[in-house]
């Protein structure tokens, strides 16, 4: 089965920056604007820290 990938658009608890993650990111993935930790990888799957405000299959 093929793992599934997608898209999030998440919202940064700290600065309100919205950006599109992947979630299955391989490394830690920061707010752009703020340096804020939003995802972590946990094998294969990234733990999103942050608010997601939409998934895009
Ligand atoms: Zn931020």
């Amino acid at each position: 089965m093929k793992p599934q990938t997608k898209f999030l658009k998440v919202k940064c608890k700290k600065c309100n920056n919205e950006q599109i993650i992947f979630n299955k990111a391989s490394t830690v993935v920061k707010c752009l604007v703020c340096g804020e930790v939003l995802a972590v990888p946990t094998g294969g799957k990234a733990d999103i820290k942050t608010t997601i405000l939409e998934v895009y299959s």
